[in-house]
């Protein structure tokens, strides 16, 4: 009944994770924040539990460590953003893992016998120690993250960083720094990747040296199928006139499940193969398309995301990045596992 369905395909998934893993020769931290970047933690949770690299969790908040438990994850689950007075009971209850990344952290954990990873800013100038070496016997992690892993030497200069840090943690059981960009620097000194757009088969570089599947699917029905004259206008706004006789669709799906409103005049879907322009500006649940030579019918798919582009390609003409248009996939959209 669904207008709209992102498909994921379980596994290409699994091959994905089993890729990343034997790339950097490192089991796999799997990044799930945001509702799994958008696709759907309930759906992926239990694929990813029953996959042996996967050996940890990782999201942003108690909130959603607390979702991962309740799914009937048992893998151990770290909690990026760090401890905030209140969200004791919870990480001591449902056994989630803090990072720890300023002094504050360290007081609603007080007398807590839980493990600890602690995180160090190297470059990213968001979360982190500068250099305070936390000296607590529940510390079994230490991290860092790099803040643009196409830079090589300013990379570089982080991992050097991170090194020299780790030199007063002799006894930790993970080290991890390295996201689905920061993987090609092969740390060896890291002992787990960190990784989560990748999974999904999104290249996160031009020319990323792991090999990859598209795990996810996107396509939405058209609503409208109709014929408009020459210099007639469409959309709000009236941006875009018809410089011929055109066949023109609707899809059920705006901005409100995720097509950016940037992608006005701008984007492209697939019908059968064929590339459609996107005319007039989004709206909040319909989309405007030049279907003129095709025979699409009311009721027909339309590809937004599949063989022919991906979230990266969508988010490269919408100027953006495809992490904020998969977080954008509305509840509405219906999760189809394969
Ligand atoms: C989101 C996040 C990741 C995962 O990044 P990807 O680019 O999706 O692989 C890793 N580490 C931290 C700290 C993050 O916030």
């Amino acid at each position: 009944m669904s207008r709209s369905i992102l498909t994921i395909d379980s596994k290409a998934l699994e091959f994905n994770i089993k890729s990343l893993s034997k790339f950097s020769k490192k089991p796999v931290i799997a990044v799930v924040k945001s509702d799994a970047y958008g696709v759907g933690v309930k759906h992926i949770a239990k694929i990813l539990e029953g996959i042996k690299e996967v050996e940890f969790f990782a999201v942003a908040c108690v909130e959603e460590g607390l979702e991962l438990r309740e799914l009937g994850i048992k893998k151990p689950i770290l909690i990026l953003g760090g401890v905030l007075k209140g969200e004791e009971k919870a990480i001591k209850e449902y056994s989630l893992t803090p990072v720890v990344s300023h002094p504050e952290h360290l007081k609603p954990l007080e007398g807590l016998n839980v493990p600890i990873h602690v995180k160090y800013d190297t470059g990213m100038g968001r979360l982190g120690f500068l250099e305070e070496i936390i000296d607590d016997p529940r510390v079994e992690g230490v991290l860092t993250h790099l803040s643009s892993p196409a830079e090589e030497e300013f990379s570089k200069k982080q991992i050097e960083k991170f090194k020299n840090i780790l030199k007063h943690y002799k006894n930790v059981k993970y080290v991890h720094l390295e996201s689905s960009a920061g993987v090609i620097y092969k740390v060896p000194y890291a002992t787990h990747i960190r990784v989560g757009l990748a999974i999904y088969g999104e290249k996160p570089l031009s020319n990323y040296p792991v090999q990859l599947t598209q795990v996810l699917s996107l396509k939405a029905r058209l609503i409208s199928v109709k014929r408009l004259p020459k210099g007639y206008s469409i959309s709000y706004s009236r941006t875009y006139k018809l410089e011929r006789d055109a066949l023109v669709g609707v899809i059920a799906f705006g901005y409100a499940d995720g097509m950016m409103k940037s992608l006005s005049n701008r984007g492209k879907v697939y019908y059968k193969g064929k590339a459609l322009d996107i005319i007039g500006n989004v709206t909040m649940d319909m989309t405007m398309v030049d279907l003129t030579g095709t025979d699409a019918k009311v009721g027909d798919w339309v590809e937004i995301v599949g063989p022919h582009q991906s979230f990266t390609d969508l988010a490269k003409m919408a100027g953006t990045i495809p992490y904020e248009i998969m977080c954008n996939l509305s509840r509405r959209i219906k999760r189809e596992v394969l």
